[in-house]
């Protein structure tokens, strides 16, 4: 018996890293598919092609020699069954045993032996399937922690504000993403944030959004934590503009309906009207219909985000979170859009994060983030007449730079 349960753990290792290579093997593929464009180029087929073959190859070898382990793990058995009957007729014979005693014996043995080979084989078969259930209880423990929060409380309207209180947040194993923030949406109120790229921005968003959780703080919705609310009636009522806007294979309208499945024709319009959008899809043989491609890509930069907002807008949302949702976009459709997001009616509160300082000059507050800090705050009109400002100080840089 000791050998087998050495070798026992011998195929658990051998099943355990096989399993790994096959997660490797998707990982790999599944980034060079998506990469595909980037990948030709850059002119480097032959290079991807190479890496894909070497992590195959690794999971080809592993796969043989757990497979192989496997199977060969019973046969172990008969040779060593063999040896111990031998080896008991010796004992046997060399005690004077009588032949007939040791036939009752051997017939026994003999009847046991399937069943014993059915066991190893069944301890085997579950030995090979531990590897895979320790990964799916790991992803599990994971899922648990980083569930969703879930209150009680149903989000219906905002009244007043929305208010990230003392918030500090790391990104696990980063120091200080945002450090002892203090931040106010007013309801109505058009806030911006500005800064250096990576000082934070897209992280306040997922603050506000509930997908990242403070270390310490609170993200307050007219003064109760957003972690008593459930977490879906506050999404229902937001829309969302990400820095790389996604959208799904499926048509333009399909595409808006998702975000409000009872919009109408006439919703639709108006929200791609407001997104300056309306134009280049009438120009489209299809029209609405028009199918985007995966992710998006049927689609140019400028015109993709111009749907991303009007995703948003089809909402009619109470918060409007645009995360530098115009940035591919040229001057002239930018403005457009800017004086339309402005005439939004009073009920929507916006969160606009941008690069280009003229997409801010009508926020009613401007935040200027530097590393996770938040360095200067006021009206827009206030800084700008402000001389030494940070503001005045982009500004400049700003200008010199066009
Ligand atoms: P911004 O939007 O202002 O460009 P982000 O909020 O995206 O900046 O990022 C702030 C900082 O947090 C950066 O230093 C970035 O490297 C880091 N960061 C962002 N996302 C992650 C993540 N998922 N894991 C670890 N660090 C991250
Ligand atoms: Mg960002």
């Amino acid at each position: 018996g000791l050998p087998f349960l050495f070798l026992n753990n011998t195929s658990y290792n051998f099943v355990k890293r096989n399993n790994e290579t096959a997660n490797n093997v998707m990982a790999v593929l599944n980034e060079l598919l998506q990469a595909s464009r980037l990948i030709l180029g850059f002119g480097k087929q032959t290079y991807s092609k190479d890496r894909f073959m070497n992590v195959f190859n690794i999971h080809v070898r592993a796969t043989l020699l757990s497979q192989t382990f496997t199977t060969a793990i019973p046969k172990f058995f008969q040779p060593f069954a063999m040896m111990s009957v031998v080896i008991a007729i010796g004992f046997a014979l060399n005690d004077n045993v009588r032949i007939s005693e040791i036939t009752a014996v051997m017939w026994s043995f003999l009847a046991a032996l399937p069943i014993l080979s059915a066991l190893l084989q069944g301890n085997i078969s579950i030995n090979n399937f531990i590897p895979s259930y320790e990964q799916l209880l790991f992803l599990r423990k994971k899922a648990t922690e980083n569930r969703e929060i879930k209150g009680n409380l149903i989000f219906n309207t905002l009244q007043n504000k929305i208010e990230l209180k003392n918030v500090n947040f790391a990104y696990p194993g980063r120091f200080n993403t945002i450090k002892n923030l203090n931040l106010v949406l007013k309801k109505g109120k058009m806030t911006a944030i500005i800064g250096e790229s990576g000082s934070g921005k897209s992280t306040i968003t997922d603050l506000i959004l509930g997908l990242q959780i403070p270390d310490s703080g609170e993200v307050l919705i007219d003064d109760i934590s957003l972690s008593n609310y459930n977490q879906n009636t506050f999404g229902k009522k937001i829309g969302y503009v990400p820095q790389d806007s996604m959208l799904f294979h499926c048509s333009i309208k399909d595409n808006l309906l998702w975000a409000n499945e009872y919009a109408t024709e006439a919703d639709i319009w108006h929200s791609l009207k407001l997104a300056n959008a309306d134009k280049f899809i009438k120009e489209l043989p299809e029209g609405l219909n028009t199918i985007v491609g995966d992710r998006g890509v049927r689609f140019s930069g400028g015109q993709r985000q111009r749907i991303a907002l009007a995703r948003a807008l089809i909402r009619k949302p109470e918060l409007l979170i645009l995360d530098e949702a115009t940035s591919a976009l040229d001057s002239e459709s930018e403005y457009l859009i800017q004086t339309s997001i402005e005439n939004l009616s009073i009920e929507t509160t916006i969160l606009i994060i941008a690069h280009r300082l003229s997409t801010i000059a009508k926020a009613d507050m401007v935040y200027i983030l530097s590393k996770g800090l938040i360095i200067e705050q006021g009206t827009y009109q206030f800084l700008n007449k402000k001389l030494d400002s940070k503001l005045n100080e982009l500004l400049t840089k700003q200008v010199s730079n066009i």
